[in-house]
């Protein structure tokens, strides 16, 4: 698939415009602060119906608008697909795709397939077990089409799991425990199984991109709140959580919080042999973060069947020749958008040139 043309209107620093992209390699390039990653982000928000960089939907309205509104017109197997975001200040947001409006974000997911490779990345690698938990999610969501559901279907019941927890301690309801529990397993192991496929397919992926651009090794270890060592059998997955929370209820009572359960996972990325986010340098770190992403783009391409859009917002600048050179090859046949400060040294099929918030094809 690509992405034939955008409409941005109200959309961050972006004057309102309609702009036609070719099908390869898109250069976009200016000063600091035109409008380079804010024109990613639209298409980004069209992938997934929320911003890249973390921003809440409001605060993607220009400077002293009220709303905005974003369209754009995919093409794919010679099919056009519209898709269109609009958000108005205090209401809810719209999205539709070919003119029919859709329910919730979930049915957005897999429409337009795109990657992001930014200098935040890096996060991934180095933050917190949360950081890596909401990337996991973000990128099983668009290949596990019940997913998102069991997740949020999850995070209701843990929210009131914990309030129970509150009253249990004054006393009260300690008998509707069990149910509580019985639904927390259910959805809590499909979520199990399905995050150790997709980080076993992870792995398959990064051991071949590391080994390729770094002559290292890789492995990825999931810590799951099941303690095991495999956890893709549903049924063992479930009888061990319910376990877990048994176990764990009085210091789920002390604290008021569900100390067990996918909400509390993690995994790590060995480098040769060692804790990428513990022993590696920087510059390893942003390799193993290139390389998940590329995994992420592989299975995405072979989970869906279809081309992705690849969007790499200021991630050239950051690289080595070689890397540099490897990762243009690995895109080849993709429609792709890049972000420069220049326009010299990339190779691109059409260049447009950003200033403020005005885009020009040349
Ligand atoms: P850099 O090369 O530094 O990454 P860039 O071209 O990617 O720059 P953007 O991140 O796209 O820059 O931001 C461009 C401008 O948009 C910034 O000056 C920013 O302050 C401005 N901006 C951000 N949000 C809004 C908004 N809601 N309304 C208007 N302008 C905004
Ligand atoms: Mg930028």
């Amino acid at each position: 698939m690509y992405v034939k043309e955008l409409f941005v209107d109200n959309f961050r620093n972006l004057q309102k415009q309609k702009i036609e992209f070719c099908e390869g390699i898109n250069i976009f390039y200016g000063l600091n602060a035109q409008g380079k990653s804010n024109l990613l982000e639209s298409i980004r928000l069209l992938s997934m119906g929320r911003s890249f960089r973390g921003s809440k939907t409001t605060e993607l309205i220009k400077f002293g608008e009220d709303y905005f509104y974003v369209k754009a017109i995919i093409c794919q197997e010679n099919n056009d697909k519209k898709i269109e975001f609009g958000y108005k200040k205090n209401e809810n947001k719209v999205i539709k795709v070919n003119g029919n409006k859709i329910k919730s974000t979930s049915e957005l997911l897999g429409q337009l397939l795109t990657v992001i490779f930014s200098p935040e990345d890096l996060n991934i690698i180095k933050e917190g077990p949360s950081y890596r938990r909401k990337y996991l999610d973000s990128c099983i969501s668009v290949v596990e089409k019940n997913y998102l559901y069991n997740l949020m279907q999850y995070n209701k019941i843990l929210i009131n799991r914990n309030k129970l927890l509150k009253t249990i301690k004054e006393g009260k309801n300690r008998s509707i425990l069990e149910i509580f529990d019985d639904q927390l397993v259910e959805y809590g192991a499909k979520i199990i199984v399905v995050r150790q496929s997709y980080l076993k397919n992870v792995e398959i992926n990064i051991k071949k991109f590391l080994l390729e651009i770094s002559n290292e090794t890789a492995e990825i270890v999931y810590l799951n709140s099941v303690g095991l060592k495999d956890a893709s059998d549903e049924e063992i997955v479930k009888k061990r959580l319910k376990e877990k929370l048994l176990k764990n209820i009085d210091l789920d009572l002390k604290y008021l919080t569900t100390q067990v359960g996918p909400h509390r996972e993690d995994f790590k990325i060995i480098i040769n042999g060692y804790d990428s986010r513990v022993y590696s340098s920087q510059g390893q770190q942003r390799t193993v973060a290139l390389c998940l992403k590329l995994s992420e783009f592989e299975i995405l391409k072979k989970e869906t069947g279809e081309k992705p859009i690849l969007l790499l917002d200021d991630v050239m600048s950051e690289l080595d020749e070689n890397r540099k050179k490897y990762i243009l090859e690995r895109l080849q046949g993709f429609q792709t958008f890049i972000t420069h400060t220049t326009k010299r040294d990339l190779k691109g099929d059409c260049y447009f040139k950003i200033s403020n918030g005005v885009v020009i094809k040349e």
